[in-house]
């Protein structure tokens, strides 16, 4: 089975372009999905989220997401320790949906993934489908969408990777500058390129 990462940055089309994907027939793994599953109630996952981390779980016992960012975002080591309590759990689960499509003769996937470049797994793929904007226009739609101030914004956007440096590890880039049109032509364009590959 080849498998493609599906990437972009924050608030630059990453989920419209991952439905227009799907829409086309495609299979695609979620890494948000997965990384919610690993921390669902009753999970090992949790459990350690819960010991390391006290007070992060809601009265009915879910992970108050809320509260765990606040507790990492400001501090490095606590981001570093909860990553390296998710991560191998993640990877894992990821595994596991990889198999069980390549055992239903899946010939082709895509990773959705925000941080495919961040943590290097674009090295592992088969190619991998970059969702780009402009970068005041990646603000403006941020902005819009979740209701922030530019400097708000500017902050959530600093701490990612620039999409001009993911730009450098793109096999295909889709333009989402533009109307859903032109994205979903261009969606179309490298789906025919991944079914040309086999
Ligand atoms: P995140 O990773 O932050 O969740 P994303 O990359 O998945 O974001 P979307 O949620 O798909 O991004 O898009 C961001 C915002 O921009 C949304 O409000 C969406 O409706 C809007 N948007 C996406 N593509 C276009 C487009 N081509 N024209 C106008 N608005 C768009």
């Amino acid at each position: 089975m080849r498998l493609y990462g599906l990437t972009g940055g924050i608030a630059s089309g990453k989920s419209t372009v991952s439905r227009m994907f799907r829409e086309l027939g495609a299979h695609v793994l979620d890494a948000d999905v997965i990384a919610r599953e690993v921390v669902e109630p009753g999970t090992p996952g949790l459990a350690e989220v819960a010991s390391r981390f006290p007070g992060v779980l809601g009265p009915d016992g879910r992970l108050d997401r809320a509260k765990l960012g606040a507790r990492v975002f400001a501090d490095p080591t606590e981001r570093a320790a909860l990553n390296a309590l998710l991560h191998p759990r993640i990877g894992q689960a990821f595994l596991q949906k990889t198999q069980a499509l390549m055992e239903q003769g899946v010939e082709r996937a895509l990773y959705d993934a925000p941080l495919l470049i961040e943590n290097g797994l674009h090295a592992g793929m088969d190619g991998v489908v970059l969702v780009w904007v402009p970068r005041a226009l990646q603000k403006e739609r941020l902005m819009v969408r979740d209701g922030l101030e530019a400097q708000a914004a500017e902050a959530r956007l600093a701490a990612q990777l620039p999409l001009e440096e993911k730009r450098k590890h793109a096999t295909w880039i889709v333009d989402n500058t533009g109307e859903l049109a032109s994205t979903r032509a261009q969606v179309e364009e490298v789906w025919r390129a991944m079914l040309a590959r086999g």
